[in-house]
């Protein structure tokens, strides 16, 4: 299987990184399987077959957007996106289902979830909308 075409075989179609069309700032890649996870009517959304890339700032109304410039906003998606709310509630881990304030008040569940991670029993790329391990957004303590 090859993306080559005619006019852009020797530039990189697929760079790792990707400028957010609203904020400006650098994102990085996550796969189309995360954007189907959590897109609304995954039926009806048209996958490109181009990168796409999430954007995790709290006062930006994106949260994909694909190398074509074009965007997801929060209100498309059926899940509630945690690292873009500015509250203590917010689901920070969505393989276990932690919140930001838990995360603060019980230091155990960075070791249970770090646990976890390491012997593979985490689903990040699935159910977390940035399709990362959200070990990286916890509180540091
Ligand atoms: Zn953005």
């Amino acid at each position: 299987m090859s993306y080559c075409c005619s006019t852009s075989c020797d530039t990189d179609i697929n760079p790792k990184r990707h400028r957010c069309p609203v904020n400006g700032q650098e994102y990085k890649e996550v796969s189309a399987k995360t954007v189907l996870h959590h897109i609304k009517e995954p039926w009806a959304w048209e996958d490109k077959h181009q990168a796409y890339y999430f954007c995790d700032d709290p006062d930006c109304d994106v949260v994909y957007f694909g190398q074509d410039n074009s965007t997801i906003k929060t209100i498309a998606l059926r899940t509630t996106v945690g690292i873009k709310e500015k509250n203590q509630n917010s689901t920070l881990c969505y393989c276990f289902g932690v919140s930001l304030a838990s995360a603060k008040d019980n230091s155990k569940i960075m070791h249970f979830v770090t646990e976890k991670t390491k012997s593979g029993v985490c689903a990040c790329e699935t159910r977390n909308p940035s399709g990362k391990c959200c070990l990286q957004d916890f509180p540091k303590q």
